[in-house]
């Protein structure tokens, strides 16, 4: 049906809410580490007030969104700035710099371990190793999960995390690094995601055809050309064979 364009050769995923539900993955991460915290300071120092009555979950939240606006330029490195916001917390909270800053770390390193607890939706094992044998894959992430930390790893020998170029997506920069690394030019790439504003758009205006992966069934009256919608990313290989 596509004879005026080029075969694809080449496919980018992002990954959050596109090859696992991302939401409760989130919501135990950010209250797991927070508690973990607020539980290893208690323990230290068993007079002083709660961090967690002092600060709540909400304060920390707070601080974050503050930092992220006073900190532009470390746009889309949210590991920078739960860190950041950690250290000055714990600093407010009465701690010598260098203890908020080493309480700080070991928060983190429990936030890390809680973001890779997840699971993968059950059809994308297999159908990244079909695709493989087809196409060159990528990822392309917004988010602070590390890819060689997931068993998915083997999948994606190429892995841009936007976040820590400081260029999060909509940014095209992610997506030219992934295409410069797959050897791949735009017109014979597929960028699958679930973000209309960080995903297909940016994709689309780089001339990259587009697997929209739904999830909100958000979708506009009418698709551009090359942007195709899917409700689940299992319909991917349905989408490719049709294009083919
Ligand atoms: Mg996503």
């Amino acid at each position: 049906m596509s004879s005026t364009l080029p075969p694809v050769t080449a496919l980018t995923f992002d990954l959050d809410d596109t090859l696992w539900d991302n939401h409760e993955v989130m919501v135990a991460t950010e209250n797991g580490h927070y508690a973990w915290l607020d539980e290893a300071l208690a323990r230290a120092d068993t007079d002083r007030q709660r961090l967690s009555e002092r600060f709540p979950l909400s304060a920390y939240q707070a601080r974050r969104q503050h930092i992220a606006r006073r900190e532009p330029l470390r746009r889309g490195d949210f590991t920078w700035i739960r860190r950041q916001s950690l250290i000055e917390m714990l600093h407010d909270y009465g701690l010598p710099h260098a203890v908020a800053e080493e309480y700080a770390l070991a928060a983190m390193e429990h936030f890390m371990t809680l973001r890779h607890r997840l699971t993968p939706y059950p059809e994308v094992e297999g159908l990244l190793d079909a695709l493989a044998q087809r196409y060159a894959l990528a990822a392309i992430t917004n988010g602070n999960v590390q890819v060689t930390r997931l068993p998915l790893a083997r999948h994606f020998p190429v892995a841009i995390a936007a976040g820590e170029l400081l260029a999060p997506k909509p940014d095209a920069r992610p997506f030219l690094a992934a295409l410069a690394r797959l050897g791949s030019a735009p017109s014979r790439a597929m960028h699958v995601g679930d973000s209309w504003h960080e995903d297909v758009l940016p994709a689309w205006r780089l001339g990259m055809r587009v697997a929209w992966i739904d999830k909100h069934d958000e979708r506009p009256s009418e698709l551009p050309a090359g942007v195709y919608r899917l409700a689940h990313v299992r319909e991917l290989p349905a989408l490719l064979e049709h294009l083919t």
